[in-house]
């Protein structure tokens, strides 16, 4: 999967993707067309399509996934004036990458 995942691709830095954040488990980057003020993307290294891929074992990945984008929000001073998380699930829920990642959209105002 990962040659073919552009996700995996920006995850393993095999592109010219600015990370803005990385540990063991996952990077951090500015969504490429914006729909906010802020717009990063976080993505697990973890190759997985969606949420309906999840695991028992994956617990752990999504709860980081979520207190990074935490993170990222009060890095990006957005944390009081408040913030979307959001997971699209499928073509239906609007996803077109099928490699599992969280929106963070905030700085509207
Ligand atoms: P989805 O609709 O699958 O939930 O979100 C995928 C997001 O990835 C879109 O908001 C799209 O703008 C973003 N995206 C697609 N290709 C690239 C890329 O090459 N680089 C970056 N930084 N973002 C991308
Ligand atoms: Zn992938």
């Amino acid at each position: 999967m990962t040659d073919e995942c552009l996700f995996c691709r920006i995850a393993e830095g095999r592109t010219d993707t600015k990370l803005m954040f990385e540990d063991d488990t996952l990077v951090v980057f500015k969504d490429i067309h914006p729909h906010a003020p802020v717009h990063l993307l976080v993505v697990p290294k973890k190759h997985i399509r969606s949420v309906n891929d999840l695991g028992q074992e994956d617990g752990p990945i999504v709860a980081h996934l979520i207190s990074v984008a935490r993170d990222m929000a009060r890095q990006q001073g957005i944390d009081r004036s408040g913030y979307k998380l959001l997971f699209n699930v499928e073509s239906g829920g609007g996803q077109v990458i099928f490699h599992l990642h969280l929106h963070l959209l905030g700085g509207f105002g």
